[in-house]
């Protein structure tokens, strides 16, 4: 039976690789912080499917020790401080996790078993402010956060023990990729979750930044079959992993408002205090490498993405409402 180790695995990202890894018949590992608090925020459909060990991605003598005993054939790195509000709070954790983290887990690799392959969830933001759009492998590196400066180090390092040791390491440079189990922090799950609350009347408006950002999102369990793709070429390489749309905020916010009757222009308010520019170029990615080498496509389209977001926030509102009311 193959096995594989996700770090990261009560992530959004996580939990829907652990759902493809196991209807293919792998045995998986997830890695966590806090196996008690990792064991609830699991999704009920890995509930007893998944073993739950602990881990802290900042102890290397840990990370040899865990994979001495684990021996996978295949690990996920997805673990990694988010992107969005908060990535400027802490600069040097954010280098320890999402960057030295990395390189901890290669060299546990080199020294445990050097055939065991390696996939890390790199993101666009390597790309920062970028100089040409749609962003390609070849795309100059820029990155203008700490979070992307992490990840573009992570990813030198992959190339390095794939040169110098002939490591299977991988790196997918994955553009914005949303679900309804996206966490409630970032732009769109607020969108379909504030549009659910407006319509059940418990909240009436929503305040947003800039509605004319532009971002290539794609669907998360897309994603994470084009990881586990990248996991089975004979040659690792690295790709951009995008739909190669570009949406603004604002088409996010009409679509939302939309499925559930609604007019997002009556509600949606742009606030100048969390106001951004739009980036010179539109952040928008093209996934043509993984398309021929990888035979991957994304399934889920933008429309489809957004309603069964918003379904979703719907759901999950009504029946909380009802638990309440029914106490
Ligand atoms: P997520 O939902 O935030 O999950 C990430 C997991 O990382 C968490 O469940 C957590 O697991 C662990 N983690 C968080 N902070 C940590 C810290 N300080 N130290 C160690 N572990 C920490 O993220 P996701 O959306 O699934 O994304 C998965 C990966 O893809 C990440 O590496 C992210 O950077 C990358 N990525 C995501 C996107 C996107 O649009 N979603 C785009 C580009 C790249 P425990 O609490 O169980 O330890």
């Amino acid at each position: 039976m193959t096995a594989a180790v996700i770090t990261g695995v009560t992530g959004q990202d996580g939990s829907y690789l652990a759902e493809l890894l196991l209807a293919k018949g792998y045995r998986v590992v997830g890695l966590t912080r806090d196996v008690g608090r990792g064991a609830g925020a699991i999704p009920l459909s890995l509930r007893g499917r998944i073993e739950l060990h602990a881990w802290d991605p900042r102890d290397q003598a840990g990370i040899i020790e865990c994979l001495g005993k684990l021996r996978p054939d295949e690990i996920y790195n997805l673990a990694a401080h988010s992107s969005g509000a908060g990535m400027y709070d802490d600069p040097v954790d954010m280098a320890e996790v999402n960057g030295v983290a990395v390189t901890r887990l290669l060299d546990a690799i080199r020294r445990v078993d050097p055939t065991i392959r390696f996939c890390q969830a790199s993101s666009r933001e390597i790309f920062g402010n970028a100089e040409e759009s749609p962003q390609t492998e070849l795309t100059p590196r820029n990155p203008r956060s700490p979070y992307g400066a992490a990840k573009l180090y992570a990813d030198c390092m992959i190339q390095q023990f794939r040169e110098r040791y002939g490591i299977h390491a991988s790196s997918a440079i994955l553009f914005n990729h949303e679900s309804p189990r996206r966490g409630e922090g970032f732009v769109t799950r607020k969108i379909t979750q504030a549009a659910a609350r407006i319509k059940l009347g418990l909240a009436h408006e929503l305040r947003l930044g800039n509605l004319d950002a532009q971002r290539d999102w794609g669907y998360a369990a897309d994603y994470m079959r084009a990881m586990w793709l990248m996991q089975q070429q004979d040659a690792a390489d690295d790709y951009v992993i995008a739909t190669g749309e570009s949406h603004t905020v604002r088409e996010f916010c009409e679509l939302s408002f939309a499925r559930l009757g609604l007019d997002y222009r009556d509600y949606v308010r742009e606030d100048a205090a969390v106001f951004r520019p739009a980036e010179p170029y539109p952040l928008v990615g093209s996934a043509a490498k993984a398309h021929k080498n990888l035979g991957w496509r994304p399934e889920l389209g933008f429309q489809e993405l957004v309603y069964a977001m918003v379904d979703a926030d719907m759901k999950a509102l009504q029946s909380e409402t009802r638990g309440v009311k029914s106490r």
